[in-house]
């Protein structure tokens, strides 16, 4: 593995994975209510990060530079939805201007892409990736798409869960959209995200289905990853057509090469989509962490890291452990 990033300092965790990727939630309030993240009942009754609680722009900056610093080249924006996050562009700015990001990412649904792509790309922003509910009309969503591709926008992904139950049609209506109009489509496992999805392993359909499922309309190849801890496992249309990624969190868990770290909006910093507990960084920036001293507070972080929930789920569940996660809207996919 490590042939890949020779050249770099590393910095690695207990398994032996080096700190590569952040995500940034910027927000925990969304527009929409995906039944797999924050169902509507669950969001009427629970408080959301106040906006005095948030980390303020400079905060994200400087955290997000420390990280560099400590070998991260991807960032990711994610919310709830960033965009209802006031000043938005001005954090794709700021972390756009950040020396040593190869590579900034926001992942949105859609639903106010039309309003801010042109701002977003002049901002810096490198791509976007459009969380889709096929359960739910999402045609208001295609022209935020249009806009995103008529300002610029290139290697715009398309993230779909499959749950037990959707609607086929509705699927292939996408997938052929997608194909239609060079959208990278992802099929995303049901995952036990967060505490409130209801999650349950009989309602998931697993990669392995999915594929065959695709196949049958569209032969597919599959395809090399483009860089090590890519989430995704990527087939490409036998016709040329474009490619599709499939994310197997459940059935084909990738912990071994998880690189990402995530940061929440109020600033608690998480090693795993799974966790139940994240270090308060906001706290010790306001108690003075700054500079070399956070660098050494960040990669101590990562270097205790142990998690990798997705090939211990199992383990947990034949326990009767059931661990309290934090939620996926609280640090974004
Ligand atoms: S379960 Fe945690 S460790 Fe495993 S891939 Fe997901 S975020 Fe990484």
């Amino acid at each position: 593995m490590h042939h890949l990033l020779a050249e770099e300092k590393l910095c690695l965790d207990k398994l032996n994975r080096p700190l590569k990727a952040l995500r940034i939630s910027i927000t925990d309030k969304c527009n929409r209510k995906c039944s797999y993240c924050l169902p509507e009942n669950y969001a009427l009754n629970r408080p959301f990060i106040k906006e005095d609680d948030y980390l303020s722009i400079p905060e994200i900056t400087s955290i997000a530079r420390s990280f560099v610093k400590l070998g991260v080249d991807k960032i990711r924006i994610t919310g709830g939805e960033p965009l209802l996050r006031p000043g938005v562009v001005e954090i794709v700015e700021d972390l756009s201007a950040t020396a040593g990001v190869r590579d900034l990412s926001l992942t949105t649904n859609g639903l106010l892409l039309k309003r801010f792509a042109r701002s977003l790309k002049s901002a810096g922003l490198g791509r976007v990736t459009v969380g889709i509910d096929i359960s739910v009309d999402y045609s208001n969503i295609l022209t935020g798409l249009d806009e995103a591709k008529r300002v610029g926008f290139k290697n715009t992904k398309i993230n779909v869960v499959i749950q037990r139950g959707l609607k086929q049609e509705s699927l292939l209506k996408l997938t052929k959209y997608c194909r239609d109009n060079e959208l990278i489509l992802r099929f995303i496992e049901f995952m036990d995200a967060g505490n409130c999805n209801n999650w349950a392993p009989e309602e998931v359909i697993s990669a392995e289905s999915i594929i065959h499922w695709i196949s049958y309309h569209f032969p597919l190849v599959a395809s090399d990853s483009n860089y090590y801890g890519e989430v995704a496992s990527r087939y490409k249309y036998k016709d040329g057509k474009g490619e599709i990624g499939i994310i197997a969190s459940v059935t084909k868990p990738f912990c071994r090469d998880c690189t990402r770290a995530r940061i929440s909006a109020d600033g608690k910093f998480y090693n795993c989509l799974f966790a139940s507990s994240g270090f308060d960084l906001k706290k010790a920036l306001h108690s003075g962490l700054e500079g070399e001293a956070l660098e050494e507070t960040l990669s101590s972080l990562w270097a205790g890291r142990i998690d990798r929930y997705s090939e211990e789920r199992q383990l947990f569940r034949n326990s009767g452990i059931k661990l309290k996660k934090v939620e996926m809207f609280q640090i974004g996919g």
